[in-house]
């Protein structure tokens, strides 16, 4: 009979890692965790939450100029860049500290350092190696840069929350959710920025009204979006000329730092997946079945290191699934399992995106028929505030069975407001439904119960 230190061996403490090592340890499984960097992962250091802090921080400017319309008066305040950071990282570390604590707390025994595949059950860290009935890789992706001139000058996501000094001119490369987030984050704390983005319109794979719609309020709030070209070759000159970046389109800017925000990929590097078995797709993401079983039938993995859909709580969710394959579901509960369908995402542009459910053109090819209902307004706070913002709230509804199928919006705090909406939308809220509730007076969300005429069918 074979004998194992432990009964799961975690290699990664982002997001699916320890929520899969807590909650093994939770049913009485012996449970190891390797981790390289800080507890937590990209979500909780370089990620979600940093970011969503920046985007507060970056909210206050807009907020300054708006209070003059509701009778404020007196000089904005400016920004502590060094300030920011400094509360930024304070909080991270206390973020660093529950985890460790959760963990232990829990029986998780943590390592610290790198983690390798030895053989489909052995481990290795820091010269030591660990036997384990299952071992979970939760190793997640990390930022992809293509070759080009002047590679050596950019940096990305990771160096965005530390970067010195402040980039008072910032070009961000890239029109997909890090890309768009950062340069409205930035945009807000103070850059002049430009983002380019080498396709006709940012955001692909989101609705059309979406795009459009937002590439239009970031470009009224100052962001210099150019779209249809890409960056030829950078060079870096000292002084005031900063990095010069020359674009395909033949012409040239000069910026402080330069963003590429132009994917993430799979974090498989010295894992010794091949010298195991442990098949890979052509991206290099671990392919994994219904239960996240790689072709090592001992080995799993959940999260962006399976490049399925890369979001943290999408994640959670998996590494949820394993547990509950491997170690039985909590007392009372069936196994859990997900749906790809429906999930939620949110964009943290200024204004945000919210959005659940299918693009209009995904839901014409997926169901024919569908009625589109379309608001575009501007809401009640900016009468006074002096702002252009509008907002946008769409709903796209199959014919056959009147269900709502896809919710979108963009205006504040999209991201809070649809995710009640994507509890109605998995339990397969029709537009009866919608239209049979009472909405709330005076908010932005009621107008997705109150649109009665179809702009479309
Ligand atoms: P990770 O959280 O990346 O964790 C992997 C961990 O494994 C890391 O800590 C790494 O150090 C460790 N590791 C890697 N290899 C080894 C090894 N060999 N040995 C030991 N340790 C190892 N998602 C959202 O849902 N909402 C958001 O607002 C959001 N914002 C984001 C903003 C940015 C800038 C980025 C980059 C991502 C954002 N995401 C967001 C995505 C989210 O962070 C990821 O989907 C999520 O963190 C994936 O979790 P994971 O467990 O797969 O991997
Ligand atoms: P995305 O895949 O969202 O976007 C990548 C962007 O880079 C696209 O616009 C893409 O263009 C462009 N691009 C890719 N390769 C090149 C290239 N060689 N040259 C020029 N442009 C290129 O990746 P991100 O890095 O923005 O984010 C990674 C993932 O992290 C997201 O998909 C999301 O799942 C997650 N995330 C979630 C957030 C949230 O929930 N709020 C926030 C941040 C990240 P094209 O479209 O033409 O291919």
């Amino acid at each position: 009979m074979q004998t194992f230190d432990f009964d799961l061996f975690v290699i990664g403490g982002g997001s699916g890692g320890v929520r899969a090592a807590r909650m093994a340890a939770q049913r009485g499984a012996r449970v190891a965790l390797a981790e390289v960097a800080e507890m937590g992962g990209t979500c909780v250091n370089l990620g979600c939450i940093p970011k969503k802090l920046y985007s507060y921080a970056a909210h206050f400017a807009e907020s300054f100029e708006e209070s003059h319309g509701f009778g404020w008066v007196g000089e904005a305040p400016v920004l502590n860049w060094e300030a920011l950071k400094a509360n930024r990282a304070r909080e991270i570390a206390r973020l660093n500290g529950i985890y460790v604590q959760l963990l232990k707390s829990s029986g998780v025994h943590l390592l610290s350092g790198w983690a390798a595949l030895v053989d489909k059950h052995t481990v290795e860290v820091g010269g030591h190696q660990y036997r384990a009935k299952n071992i979970l890789i939760a190793t997640g992706g990390q930022p992809s840069v293509p070759d080009m001139p002047g590679r050596e000058h950019v940096i990305t996501s990771n160096e965005m929350f530390d970067l010195s000094p402040f980039p008072q001119r910032l070009l961000v490369v890239g029109g997909g959710y890090i890309a768009c987030e950062f340069a409205s984050i930035f945009n807000g704390l103070g850059s002049q920025v430009t983002q380019l983005y080498r396709g006709h319109q940012v955001l692909r794979g989101f609705d059309e009204d979406v795009r459009a719609f937002i590439a239009g309020e970031m470009v009224k709030s100052g962001v210099a979006l150019r779209l249809n070209t890409d960056v030829a070759a950078i060079a870096f000159e000292r002084g005031a000329e900063g990095m010069r970046v020359e674009l395909l389109d033949g012409s040239h800017i000069c910026v402080d730092a330069v963003l590429y925000a132009t994917g993430r990929v799979p974090l498989t590097d010295g894992l010794g997946l091949e010298a195991v078995g442990v098949q890979q797709n052509a991206a290099g993401a671990i392919k994994v079945n219904a239960q996240y079983q790689t072709s090592v039938p001992s080995i799993y993995a959940v999260g962006d290191v399976t490049a399925r859909v890369q979001l943290t709580p999408v994640a959670l969710a998996e590494a949820m699934v394993v547990v509950d394959a491997l170690f039985g579901p909590a007392a009372g509960k069936a196994p859990r399992s997900i749906s790809y369908d429906f999930i939620p995402t949110a964009v943290f542009t200024h204004p945000n995106i919210g959005t659940v459910g299918y693009s209009e053109a995904d839901a014409v090819e997926q169901f024919g028929k569908v009625s589109v209902y379309k608001s575009d307004f501007k809401a009640l706070k900016h009468t006074l505030s002096g702002s252009t913002e509008r907002s946008l709230m769409k709903l796209i509804v199959e014919d056959a069975t009147d269900r709502v199928v896809g919710l979108h919006m963009v205006g504040a705090d999209a991201g809070e407001i649809v995710q009640g909406f994507a509890v109605a939308m998995k339990a397969g809220a029709t537009k009866a439904v919608f239209d049979s509730t009472i909405g709330i007076h005076p908010t932005m969300a009621e107008e997705f119960v109150t649109m009665r005429e179809p702009v479309k069918r």
